[in-house]
């Protein structure tokens, strides 16, 4: 079947992201995101506010 060598692309992309562990500077709410989210603003999942991933990474 044709069908079944049609994997989700969605689900091979997620093979090659890391975790990133970010901080919100709000609330102190350490969140972990996937390596594509780095550079994009998130929203905390605790308070709401917009978290910049890239100057909130923890290392
Ligand atoms: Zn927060």
């Amino acid at each position: 079947m044709a069908e079944q060598k049609q994997h989700c692309p969605g689900f091979e992309a997620n093979k090659t992201l890391t975790e990133v562990t970010v901080k919100c500077p709000a609330c102190g709410k350490v969140m972990e995101i996937f390596s594509d989210e780095l550079g994009k603003i998130v929203k905390c999942s605790a308070c709401g506010a917009s978290i910049e991933t890239a100057k909130c990474q923890v290392k």
